[in-house]
């Protein structure tokens, strides 16, 4: 059976590339009906950040994205912390030192620096010396109490090659790889030790990642090999870059899930951008849900470029989704928006009407909820240019009384009704129809944009209509 896992550390919020990550392997185990595993990566105990873990869970949640095993609903391969599987990690660590395939490393900070010092002033790349490789066993220092940090014995010849199901193959030359640290010299596993020996004692089939860990592929096979344990298949999903192609980063504006929540992003959309990015289905649909994305999803259609990031794309997405959703899901999340602008709903049409009107046009809940203040509010301020284009005509005023109060006697206020009446009128005064529209339109809401008039003048309602046309044309 599949079992794949996304594995973040607790070392901040849920950003995009992680998510899109989890996404990809939530995918790729529904579409195999296998095991999706969220595993906590916190091992590294000064880069913890208190609430993480939770934040981290929270933003997956909120995208749909659901783990069968975790550190919060269990499962038959916990713990799922990886702090609290450090016992295994230390006594692999023995075997592999036993076994003179890792040794034990006394260099000094201040050693290792110097040598990198050295290597930088020949103009190469930084490595370990390989001091401590070449001790003897009856060296003194192993019966001292001197700290030491645990180094793989990394072959100097031959190459590891990593089979990658997005990438293909990838060769590395052992030499490059150097003795690297498996433990730290507080006895604490490093990740890249630790995570072969988690993924294989949960039964993980596929390591599906962010491209940013393949260089670690390599020293992970190692690893495998030396204990003599099967490797899963691997699979490194592409960067996400920025629109320049640079490193997606806070200039480039919301990262993280959280932020897009606040930004007035539904998560249906958001997960629906994420999921295109390095992914596209079959016959190029791109609204879809998890589920119809599910019978689709493999990683045969994951690209192998980078994936870049375009925030009008992920708006436009949004704005799809503020049509398509039920009115009743999308005036949930819309409510801590209408509450931000301290609205009396009481003053103004139902909202399930007041949302329908205006839900075509917006691009962000936070959108969504500043183009209904009008129905609620009558306008402070009226949009300057338009003023000076549509109230220029000396008889403007005028025309908007007689327009009030024909309204005011119209008995069926609908949009049909409401033309008819703006047409005869247009057709007595011996002008376009538009030349009333547009000065009405400012009156009643202060813009000159915004739905159709008939429309919006049929959710405003008869009383306020003709209320605010009086205001304005005295
Ligand atoms: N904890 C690692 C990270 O957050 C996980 C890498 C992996 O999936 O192996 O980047």
């Amino acid at each position: 059976m599949v079992r794949v896992r996304y594995a973040p550390s607790p070392t901040g919020t849920l950003h995009i590339g992680g998510a899109r990550t989890a996404l990809f392997n939530y995918l790729f185990a529904k579409h195999h009906h296998g095991r999706f595993i969220l595993r906590v990566e916190d091992t590294d105990r000064a880069r913890l950040v208190p609430g993480s873990e939770e934040a981290m869970m929270k933003g997956l949640r909120s995208l749909g994205i659901v783990w069968d095993e975790g550190p919060d609903v269990g499962g038959d391969y916990g713990p799922y912390r990886q702090s609290e599987r450090v016992k295994r990690h230390q006594q692999a660590l023995e075997q592999l030192l036993a076994q003179g395939l890792a040794y034990r490393c006394y260099c000094t900070p201040e050693e290792l620096e110097a040598e990198k010092k050295r290597l930088a002033t020949l103009k190469l790349p930084p490595r370990y010396s390989g001091k401590c490789r070449l001790r003897p066993p009856d060296d003194p220092i192993y019966q001292s109490d001197k700290p030491f940090v645990v180094r793989m014995k990394v072959p100097t010849e031959g190459e590891t090659v990593v089979h990658d199901l997005i990438r293909g193959t990838v060769v590395f030359e052992n030499r490059i790889l150097d003795d690297f640290v498996l433990a730290k010299s507080d006895g604490t596993p490093v990740y890249n030790f630790a995570v072969v020996l988690d993924d294989h004692d949960m039964g993980i089939t596929h390591v599906i990642r962010g491209e940013e860990h393949l260089s670690n592929t390599p020293k992970q096979i190692l690893i495998y090999q030396a204990l003599n344990l099967p490797t899963p298949q691997f699979a490194h999903v592409p960067m996400i870059l920025a629109p320049d192609r640079s490193k997606l980063s806070k200039r480039h504006g919301a990262t993280s899930v959280e932020e897009y929540r606040q930004q007035g992003i539904l998560p249906e959309a958001l997960v629906n951008y994420l999921l295109l990015l390095g992914w596209s289905a079959p016959d190029e649909t791109e609204i879809m849900t998890l589920d119809q994305a599910a019978k689709w999803f493999d990683l045969d259609r994951v690209q192998h470029t980078a994936a870049i990031y375009d925030y009008k794309k992920l708006e436009w997405m949004n704005s799809q989704y503020l049509r398509l959703l039920p009115i009743d899901q999308v005036i949930e999340y819309l409510m801590p928006f209408l509450e931000d602008l301290h609205l009396d709903l009481s003053k103004g049409p139902a909202l399930p009407v007041a949302v329908e009107l205006v839900r075509e046009r917006a691009h962000t809940l936070k959108e969504l909820a500043e183009s209904l203040v009008f129905l609620y509010q009558r306008p402070t301020s009226f949009d300057p240019k338009g003023m000076a284009k549509h109230f220029h005509v000396e008889s403007t005023p005028a025309r908007l009384r007689t327009l009030a109060e024909r309204l005011q006697e119209l008995t069926v206020w609908d949009h049909d009704h409401l033309v008819a009446l703006y047409d005869e009128e247009a057709a007595r005064e011996n002008i376009k129809r538009a030349e009333l529209i547009h000065p009405t339109r400012l009156a009643v809401t202060g813009k000159t944009v915004g739905p159709g008039l008939f429309e919006l003048l049929e959710v405003l309602g008869q009383k306020e209509t003709v209320a605010r046309l009086k205001e304005v044309a005295t």
